[in-house]
């Protein structure tokens, strides 16, 4: 999998392929990523990437002409482009593990007011949403994405960590417990040390129907 960011802030990236599991990955080639720093693309001598809006309001829009040089340069047009934004549809586990089966995807990280429509219209693929809220920089949800994608690609986790997650099927996942089997006269469930899988697994799936039930009754709905 190849990842292309572009991005007014290339370090908030930077520092996500350098590190932990993401670093490794790299590291075995099994992820590759190139990050644009799209004020590189931008041709007047002062490299302003953004402007006022049209129709006026408040706050600035980055510019279309940086951005389409940039996805440009990397033949975007023939790519999966993915655009993070708090009016792009809501993105999924779903979305991810059919975005993992791409071979290369390219992220564009918003700023301010977001980017120029006409970027959108001619280059982007899918508009997503992390949640329904909003942060100030595209780097971040962007990264969110990545997240979710990478870890589903083969080798970079094992497949026995990716059973079970929540969201796999309708349930979240249930609760975990290591060493020390006491903590601050906090015990462990003692079902989890009987050694009898069975048990553990009923107890299990009791309690990721119980976390559903109390943290995401949505999911359950149907
Ligand atoms: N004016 C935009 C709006 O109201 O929809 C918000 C822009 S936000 C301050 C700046 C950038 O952060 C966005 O362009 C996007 O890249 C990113 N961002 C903020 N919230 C996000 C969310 N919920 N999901 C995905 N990206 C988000």
């Amino acid at each position: 999998m190849r990842f292309k960011i572009l991005s007014l802030f290339p370090e908030i990236v930077e520092g996500f392929f350098k590190s932990s599991i993401m670093a490794k990955a790299v590291d075995k080639g099994l992820i590759e990523y190139e990050i644009l720093n799209i004020r590189d693309y931008a041709y007047d001598k002062h490299k302003k990437c953004d402007d006022y809006p049209f129709g006026g309001g408040a706050g600035m829009v980055l510019k279309a002409e940086p951005l389409a040089e940039a996805l440009d340069s990397i033949n975007a047009k023939n790519k999966t482009v993915v655009f993070p934004t708090p009016s792009g549809v809501k993105y999924t586990q779903k979305m991810a593990e059919s975005l993992a089966k791409e071979s290369e995807i390219v992220l564009i990280c918003g700023r301010y007011e977001g980017i120029d429509q006409r970027i959108i219209d001619e280059y982007v693929d899918h508009e997503v949403s992390i949640g329904d809220y909003v942060i100030s920089s595209g780097e971040i949800s962007s990264l969110v994405v990545i997240d979710s994608i990478y870890r589903l690609c083969d080798g970079v986790i094992t497949k026995e960590s990716l059973q079970e997650e929540s969201f796999q099927g309708k349930y979240l996942e249930y609760p975990h417990y290591t060493r020390p089997a006491e903590f601050r006269g906090l015990k462990v469930p003692d079902i989890l040390m009987s050694g009898n899988h069975e048990a553990i697994e009923k107890w299990r799936n009791k309690k990721r129907y119980e976390k559903t039930l109390n943290n995401r009754p949505d999911l359950l709905e149907d």
